[in-house]
């Protein structure tokens, strides 16, 4: 089979020829139809996360599996040892000791990919594979930050901002729309990303936060040191700013130097359950995501042209 190959770090993948894996005992094996190229794959290919090599990239997989069909791979995985606190919860991508695929275990840029647990594989039905890829990752991380936010914005009147209208972004702007009753506001710099947010959904879209007003939930899928400025300066008493973004900006916390009660927290990718249910949200309401497809063959060209920034949305490789 064929394989794309990250072998050095900063390197170009490697196209190579491969033994098709073989299940061990508990595992599975699923033949790849589509993946994304995330942004963390720069990451990974950067040796930002400094995984283990060789490794095959790729964490947003759709394949075929003999029995259950179209499948979904959960893709952080975790220890799962009984006494492993986050793998008891389901919530493995805080797992201490997680091995995620294609940061740490082979992920999707080939043409079969092996998966340690059934628990891992959630089928799609009749869900398109190109367009269900993204979920995996982009999709429920943004699930995720948004469940996590839930909580704040349960009374009258609430309001919340999402800061970033990428790929994740717009995931989100979808998901507070359905799942709360909030007057939402979207920040970006880019105009088209501004417009894309409002046909979303959003009630308002800007390029700066009106002085003075506060918020009862912030997202930042930027985390950066403007935008978490931005996210303190802006937040309620007792609102909630949750960091997605990995751009490692930092904020002053305290008593007295953010509002009252104001809750900070990052939010990673999410849970098995949370999959679930986004898969059932998705179901029920639809997502709308822009998604492109290029060939396995051009995985380097697609992270290539993600680092140029040139990807509206998502590419997902079909393989
Ligand atoms: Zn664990
Ligand atoms: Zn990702």
């Amino acid at each position: 089979m064929k394989s794309l190959v990250l072998v050095n770090v900063t390197e170009p993948l490697v196209a190579e020829e491969r033994n098709i894996p073989v299940a061990g005992p508990g595992e599975e094996v699923i033949k790849v139809i589509a993946c994304g190229v995330c942004h963390s794959d720069i990451h990974v290919a950067d040796g930002h996360f400094g995984g283990p090599l060789p490794i095959v990239l790729g964490h947003e997989v759709v394949g075929e599996h003999p029995e259950l069909g179209r499948v979904l791979v959960y893709a952080p995985w975790g220890c799962r040892k009984p006494d492993c606190r986050q793998c008891a919860a389901g919530l493995e991508m805080i797992c201490a000791n997680s091995h995620e695929a294609g940061v740490v275990d082979d992920g999707g840029y080939q043409e079969y990919m092996r998966v340690p647990s059934r628990d891992y594989l959630f089928p799609i039905g009749d869900l398109d594979p190109v367009n269900t890829a993204p979920l995996a990752c982009g999709g429920l991380t943004a699930f995720r930050a948004t469940k996590r936010v839930l909580p704040h914005l349960a009374h009258k009147g609430a309001t919340a901002v999402v800061i970033g209208a990428g790929g994740l972004g717009q995931f989100a702007v979808q998901f507070l729309k359905k799942l709360a009753d909030v007057e939402l506001t979207v920040l970006d710099m880019a105009d088209d990303k501004l417009e894309a947010a409002l046909k979303l959904g959003a009630d308002h879209a800007v390029k700066k936060l009106p002085e003075g007003v506060r918020y009862d939930a912030i997202i930042d899928f930027v985390g950066a040191n403007a935008t978490l400025a931005v996210a303190g300066a802006h937040v309620q008493r007792q609102g909630i700013i949750a960091v997605v973004g990995l751009a490692g900006g930092r904020l002053e916390f305290g008593v007295g130097i953010i509002p009252s009660e104001a809750v900070l927290t990052s939010s990673i990718w999410g849970g098995l359950d949370e999959l679930r249910e986004l898969l059932d949200f998705v179901r029920a309401e639809g997502v709308e995501h822009l998604v492109e497809t290029m060939p396995l063959a051009d995985a380097q060209e697609a992270l290539d042209r993600l680092r140029r920034g040139e990807i509206r949305g998502r590419v997902v490789l079909t393989v």
